[in-house]
Order: C-alpha cells, then sequence, then structure tokens
C-alpha cells in the first residue's frame, strides 16, 4: 500500500485520469444547511439528512457503501497562460448516484483534504467560501440556470489558517466541506491533459500523446453524456459533441449576462463539459450595475469581468479545441467556434433579454433600446437586478396610452445611486499625473504595470473613473436627481413607444396580454439574488454556530421570483427571526 503522506500527496500524473485517494476527516462535523431539492435527486429525505451520522457522512468521515474515492486529473488555462497540471487539489470524487427515476448522478465531497493535485495547498476549504458556493450553486439552479447543484453544507471543528493579521497572528477558520452534485464534473481541462505542445509557452500537457486515452475519454464523454448524439462514425461523433458543449456554453454565458452575474475565475479548468456553472470561487451578482467590476482580488488585469467573461468563455471553446486536436482537425473545430459561438450567444442573449422587457415581439432596434438601458443605469448607478424587476410595474390602460410614467420613474430612480455612493465608488485610486506617467512609463517597458500589480484596464478604468468623479464632485443629491431623471425618462419615453408597437401588432385580447407579459417579466427578472452582505449575515451567524439565517437564505433564494410576502415565503420559521429579517429589508 501507498503511504498517502510520502508518497500520495502532490505530484504530476501522466497517463492518469483519476488517482484513488480517500478523504482526511474533519473533526466533529455538523450539518449547517442542506438543499432538501438538490438532495432528492440522490433519493435523501429529511429523514435521513437529520439523522446523527448524516454530517459523518457528508464530510467524508464515513464512506457510503460502494463509493470508491478519487481525484481528477487536469489541466488549465489560468489567466490566459497554460499552467500545466492542476487537478482536484481540494475535491474528492465519491461516486455515483442512480436514482430512482434512473438518472445517474456523480457526487463529490469539497473540502474533503489532500490529494496528488493539492500542490503547496492544504485540500481545505473554509466555511466562508463553503457556505458562498452551496448557497450560489442553488441560487442559480433556481433562477434557471444550468449549474452544478450543492446538496450539503457541513462545518466542523478543524481549523486552517488562510489569513494573518495586521499584528502578524494568523487567523484561525473553522474547515467545512460542501457535497456537490452534477451529471459529470469533467472539464474542459480534463481535456487539456492531452494539450500538445503550445506554440507560445511550449508546454505540453502530461498525458500528451496518449491518443488512446483521449479516445477513451471522448468515448465515456460522447457515450454517457450525450448519448443522444447517434452516429457510428466515432470522429463524427466527437465533433458532434464538440459543437454541442460550444452551443452549450454560449447559451450559459447569455443567462449569467442577462442576470448580471460574474464568473471571477473562467479558466479552462473552471468549465464544464455540460454547459453547467462550476466552480463557485470568486463570483458575484452584480449590484450598481458596472460591466468592468472586477470580482476576483487576484485578477488585477480585469480579465474576468461583465464584460469580458462572454469573448473569454469563447477563448475558452478554442482552447478545449486544441486539446482535442490529437484527434479531430483543430481547423474545422475553430471555425465552428468562430461562425457559431457568438451567434449563438446573441441568440439567446436577446431572446433572454425580451422576455425580461416584457416584449413580445421582434424588432431590429431592440438592441439599442436594451443597451441603452444598461448605460442609463450606469450612468445612475442603479441596481442591475432592482431595475429589470420594477419593469413589469409599469402600467397601461386599456386605450394604451395611459401610463403610470412619473410614477412608474420615481420607482426607477429610487433604484440610482445617492450622490455620496457615486462619488466614493468612483473615487480616483491616484491622480491624474501619476496615471499618466504610468501609462508612459507602460509604453517605454510593459513590464512595468504587471511588477505593480496594476494592468492596461486599471488605467484606462481610472482614467474613466476621473472623468466621472470630476463630473460629480461638486453636485448635490438634488442636481443628481434631476439628471438622473432626464436620463430615466428618455429612455422610458422609448421603451413606452416600443410597448405600444408590441400591443397594436400583437392582436390578443389586451387584458390577456398585460398579464402573460407581467409573468413572463417576473419570472425572468428575479426578485431574490445572493447579495453579498446578505451571504455575509449568513456566514457571520454561522461562524458562531447559528444556522437559521443560512436556512431561511436557501429559502427565499429557492423562491427567486416569486411575488409572496417574504413571511409567506418563510412561513416554516420562527417569526421572531423572520421578523427581523423582513425589518431589515
Ligand atoms: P480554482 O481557482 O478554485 O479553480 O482552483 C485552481 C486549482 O487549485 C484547482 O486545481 C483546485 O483544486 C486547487 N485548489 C484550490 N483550493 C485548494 C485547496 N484549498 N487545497 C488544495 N488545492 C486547492
Ligand atoms: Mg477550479
Ligand atoms: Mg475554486
Amino acid at each position: 500500500p501507498i503511504d498517502p503522506i510520502t508518497e500520495n500527496y502532490v505530484r504530476q500524473v501522466k497517463d492518469a485520469c483519476f488517482s484513488k485517494i480517500k478523504p482526511t476527516p474533519l473533526q466533529n462535523p455538523r450539518m449547517a444547511v442542506y438543499s432538501k431539492q438538490a438532495m432528492d435527486l440522490l433519493d435523501l429525505d429529511e429523514h435521513q439528512l437529520e439523522r446523527k451520522e448524516a454530517p459523518e457522512y457528508l464530510s467524508g468521515n464515513l464512506l457510503m457503501p460502494g463509493s470508491e474515492t478519487a481525484a481528477h486529473c487536469y489541466c488549465g488555462h489560468q489567466f490566459g497562460v497554460f499552467a500545466g497540471q492542476l487537478g482536484d487539489g481540494a475535491a474528492i470524487y465519491l461516486g455515483e448516484v442512480i436514482n430512482r427515476k434512473n438518472e445517474r448522478w456523480e457526487i463529490q465531497l469539497k473540502g474533503a483534504g489532500l490529494t496528488p493535485y493539492s500542490r503547496s495547498a492544504d485540500g481545505r476549504k473554509v466555511l466562508r467560501s463553503t457556505l458562498r458556493e452551496f448557497m450560489c450553486s442553488e441560487a442559480m439552479h433556481f433562477l434557471g440556470v444550468p449549474t452544478t447543484r450543492a446538496g450539503s453544507c457541513v462545518v466542523s471543528d478543524s481549523k486552517v489558517v488562510r489569513d494573518i493579521f495586521y499584528d502578524g497572528n494568523p487567523r484561525m477558520e473553522r474547515c467545512a466541506a460542501v457535497l456537490r452534485i452534477a451529471p459529470t464534473f469533467i472539464r474542459f481541462g480534463s481535456f487539456e491533459i492531452f494539450r500538445p505542445v503550445d506554440p507560445d509557452y511550449g508546454n505540453k500537457g502530461p498525458s500528451f500523446g496518449r491518443n488512446d486515452i483521449l479516445i477513451k475519454m471522448l468515448d465515456y464523454v460522447s457515450d454517457t453524456f450525450y448519448s443522444h448524439i447517434k452516429l457510428d462514425n466515432p470522429h463524427e461523433k466527437y465533433e458532434q459533441v464538440f459543437k454541442e458543449i460550444v452551443l452549450r456554453t454560449a447559451r450559459l454565458v447569455a443567462e449569467w449576462q442577462s442576470i448580471g452575474w460574474v464568473h471571477g475565475v473562467l479558466n479552462t479548468d473552471n468549465m464544464s463539459i455540460m454547459g453547467l456553472t462550476i466552480d463557485y470561487g470568486p463570483f458575484g451578482f452584480l449590484d450598481r450595475y458596472d460591466p468592468d467590476h472586477i470580482f476576483n482580488g487576484s485578477d488585477t488585469a480585469g480579465r474576468y469581468t461583465y464584460r469580458n467573461q462572454v469573448d473569454i468563455c469563447e477563448w475558452n471553446c478554442i482552447k478545449l479545441a486544441e486539446a482535442l486536436s490529437p484527434v479531430l482537425d483543430l481547423n474545422q473545430l475553430k471555425d465552428f467556434v468562430k461562425k457559431n459561438f457568438k451567434s449563438e450567444f446573441d441568440r439567446v442573449y436577446m431572446d433572454k433579454m425580451r422576455k425580461k422587457f416584457g416584449l413580445l415581439s421582434t424588432k431590429p432596434s431592440d438592441s439599442d433600446l436594451f443597451k441603452k438601458f444598461f448605460d442609463v443605469m450606469y450612468e445612475t448607478g442603479a441596481d442591475f437586478t432592482n431595475s429589470f424587476r420594477k419593469l413589469s410595474l409599469l402600467k397601461f390602460s386599456l386605450d394604451k396610452t395611459e401610463m403610470n410614467m412619473s410614477e412608474f420613474l420615481n420607482l426607477l430612480i429610487k433604484e440610482c445611486a445617492s450622490i455620496d455612493d457615486m462619488r466614493s465608488f468612483f473615487k480616483p485610486k491616484m491622480p491624474k499625473e501619476t496615471l499618466d506617467k504610468l501609462h508612459a512609463a507602460a509604453e517605454e517597458n510593459p513590464g512595468i504595470l504587471e511588477y505593480f500589480g496594476l494592468s492596461e484596464v486599471f488605467l484606462r478604468n481610472q482614467l474613466k473613473f476621473i472623468e466621472k468623479y470630476e463630473k460629480l464632485k461638486d453636485k448635490t443629491n438634488e442636481e443628481k436627481k434631476k439628471i438622473d431623471t432626464e436620463l430615466w425618462s428618455s429612455w422610458l419615453h422609448e421603451y413606452s413607444n416600443r410597448i405600444k408597437e408590441d400591443f397594436d401588432v400583437q392582436s390578443l385580447n389586451f387584458d390577456v396580454n398585460m398579464s402573460e407579459r407581467i409573468k413572463m417579466m417576473n419570472s425572468n427578472n428575479p426578485r431574490f439574488i445572493l447579495r453579498n452582505h446578505i451571504v455575509q449575515e449568513a456566514i457571520e451567524k454561522a461562524e458562531k454556530n447559528d444556522f437559521t439565517e443560512a436556512k431561511m437564505l436557501l429559502k427565499i433564494l429557492e423562491n427567486a421570483f416569486s411575488e409572496e410576502p417574504i413571511e409567506n415565503i418563510l412561513n416554516n420559521f420562527d417569526s421572531e427571526a423572520v421578523k427581523e429579517k423582513s425589518a431589515s429589508r
């Protein structure tokens, strides 16, 4: 037997896709929160999950019968550069469950301890990141976005260090584990272990040359997850699978754009071959709309922003094509991406946007109307989610001319940031002179920005901020409100005309039309999203072993589109806690 401590950890793994490894036990695991609906996929009910040994199984301390645990070997392009072998460094594959409906689900435990792929890290996850992953996975599912699921979040008394206090003392944090559920966790990066020599970096994957294994993987993926593709010629079949992955990826990022969600680490190892949202590390929903907001502290170049993530997903598809090039024709695959990714994205995005804006017909001018809405949100500092959600409150009367325009306008203005918020948001991080000097220095020596942990994007953003700040500097709240009102009225004017046109072309009964329209809007514009300060509250309480807040939050996220009062959504919870919650909103 291999001694795990001395031999099995942290090494290059050649010519294999999985390494056998057992989870390392966690001390005194306790259930923080579980998702009934995700656990239902595994035929696990509340009765079983409330049993005292449940956290033992969901922490990896006990293994379920038949479970043969392993860590998956994958590579990846990190921030645009091929990084070689990465692999499951903290997650461990527990096995697969075929449920009563005959669906097959892979389960894995994240935070399960060291694996051969842990590199210099410890294989653990702290409660903070675990609860965030748990909540957002489930939130995305209930928003209708394809995603891996989260079954449970278990906390323990095992501790690790993530941050060091200013006084030099380590901050100990409790370890936690999340049970993740998906048809498969195979990623683009899973195929990059076969990657040929990189023309720019000269690196190749650790299993480059093993076309036999690559074909086995392709067969496995095709026959298990894309079994609806019935093609006898294996190469045609693999190519068809690739095409579907590309299209699913385009549709996925269209969903993200439509709800203002940003994946902060779109490295190729975080791209699912099922077109699912995977690996919730740094991520976030835009609140005040800023397409350049960076959610990942280590992404100094702003590679993974709302604005960039569509192009990044397309770029990642090209990397997948390159990984498959030992057995498929690279140019053909690339051609497919170039011809189809953007158009599929546009199709799904525009369709989604029309539903969000409550449009029943299609007009060529629609994309301008949508773009202008985004511009006004940006200029006024309006909240992404709430501005969309409020659109369904614009009312019409039967003669289609009378609308509650001024009342509605006020609702939108309420979503705009105050002048103080705007000023602190746009406050430049350095004076213009410093920026100019940096710019000049970077022209001579491009490495200088990286040396200071800065980037072109940062400089550009700062210039934009200075410009905005100068404009806002001496304004009063009243003056800002006046500008906001002008901007929103102008957009509203276009929007209301567009809707009137819509009603003219529709020959349907007006009232039916109207209520259908509102239903469509409210089921595409969420009311509840996972806001940072809200998940933070749940985390802080959970750190003190109070999991009620986390449970209530999950319940609210499960009802993301609901029109019910919060009290009704939370009707199963203790009334004091609920009162506190609705008062804080
Ligand atoms: P990510 O940025 O989360 O996609 O992770 C990149 C790589 O680092 C993956 O191979 C992860 O498995 C690995 N990794 C992340 N966190 C840890 C950890 N705490 N211990 C070991 N490996 C980790
Ligand atoms: Mg990852
Ligand atoms: Mg991660």
